[in-house]
């Protein structure tokens, strides 16, 4: 039987800390999720319909709600951890505010954030208005506006630019942030249905296709709506006297040089660990993936435990990983907690 007052602290309500939440309440265990903003939900509160299948993000939201209501886990919102201190039978979690929590297990789930897409001045973003992100551009789909440049007029020819601070030495990050490629397949077609008549261009390194129905949504873009995808490395994008923009790239299929003119440019951010997970997993002694991402004990057999007994890893901030990647991952993540305390509870009976 498992033992009630085993107490687990998850940091971060996101998907994979809501998820890991309502699994491990719906095992009986006590839990604690520590979210640092006003509201949980992470990064869903900010897409709009979501890869691969247009699901409105807002059904997951849902789904993490009533999974909440029924497995009743403490939540407390503007929580921000900065620190845990493992002691020898438990972990000290402490908070921005200076309040100390303890329990027997903490899972971390602290997510990503957006690459600070500034950081590439090459490509103009908040230099050039016409220049915008992919979550700037999921904000306009989200408000039911048509996409417009900052004049007000509709766009006829949009580019999308892939690896925006991943897979990027320059900027330290050689990662691959996995959701990017077919995040740019499914704006793309969003965009197309809202302007039929718009002329779009994704620009990509390689194509990575790796999910579910990933495949069959970048063929249909090709096919079905026209889109263009041309396998080519952008240098730089410059502002012309009009307001439009001048892309410059190197076909890497045919090795040629290329300048294009386009009206709106989406640049496709990229993922790194939230802002104070480094914090965090230095206070704990954890080890960090080459992405400065939380690395785990054993990449194949065991992604969720780490090196330090009682602290447990789950979703992005491990990984780049889709939402349902993130909630299989959590669910993972539960099982693995459950039998470590397990094992522990056995150890202080005998
Ligand atoms: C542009 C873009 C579009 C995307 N679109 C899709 C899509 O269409 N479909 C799809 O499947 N996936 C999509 N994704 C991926 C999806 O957003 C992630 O899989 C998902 O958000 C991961 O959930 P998470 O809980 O790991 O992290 P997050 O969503 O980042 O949640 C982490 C939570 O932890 C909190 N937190 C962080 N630090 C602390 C701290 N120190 N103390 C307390 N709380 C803290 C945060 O405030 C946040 O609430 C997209 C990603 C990007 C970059
Ligand atoms: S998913 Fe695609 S766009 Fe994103 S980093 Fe990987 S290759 Fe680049």
């Amino acid at each position: 039987m498992n033992n009630i007052t085993q107490h687990i602290i998850i940091i971060g309500g996101g998907p994979a800390g809501l998820e890991a939440a309502s699994s491990l309440g719906a095992a009986g265990y006590k839990v604690t999720v520590l979210e640092k903003e006003e509201q949980t939900g992470g990064k869903l509160r900010l897409w709009y319909k979501l890869f691969p299948d247009f699901r409105p993000s807002a059904e997951v939201q849902e789904y993490l709600a009533n999974g909440q209501k029924m497995n009743s886990p403490e939540i407390i919102t503007k929580a921000e951890v900065i620190s845990i201190t493992p002691e020898i039978d438990y972990q000290k979690v402490i908070l921005a505010d200076g309040q100390i929590f303890t329990a027997d297990v903490v899972l971390i789930a602290t997510g990503f954030q957006v690459f600070n897409a500034e950081k590439k001045e090459e490509y103009g973003y908040k230099i050039y208005d016409n220049v915008i992100t992919s979550v700037d551009l999921e904000q306009q789909l989200k408000s039911g506006d048509a996409v417009k440049t900052v004049a007000g007029e509709i766009p006829q020819r949009i580019a999308f630019i892939h690896c925006v601070g991943s897979r990027d030495k320059k900027v330290g990050n050689i990662h691959c942030s996995r959701v990017c490629c077919i995040t740019g397949v499914k704006q793309a077609i969003e965009v197309k249905e809202h302007l039929p008549k718009a002329e779009i261009f994704n620009f990509y390194m390689d194509m990575r296709m790796f999910g579910q129905n990933f495949e069959e949504l970048y063929i249909e873009a090709q096919q079905k709506w026209g889109i263009t995808f041309i396998r080519g490395r952008v240098s730089e994008i410059a502002e012309n006297i009009d307001g439009t923009l001048q892309l410059k790239a190197e076909d890497t299929l045919s090795g040629r040089p290329m300048k294009m003119n386009f009206d709106l440019v989406v640049l496709l951010v990229g993922m790194v660990p939230a802002v104070g997970t480094d914090a965090i997993g230095k206070s704990a002694g954890l080890a960090f993936t080459a992405g400065n991402f939380l690395a785990s004990n054993d990449t194949h057999f065991n992604q969720n435990e780490t090196h330090t007994p009682g602290i447990f890893v789950t979703g992005t901030c491990r990984e780049p990983l889709s939402v349902a990647e993130t909630l299989t991952d959590a669910r993972a993540a539960t099982v693995r907690i459950i039998s470590w305390l397990r094992d522990k509870e056995l150890k202080s009976n005998n």
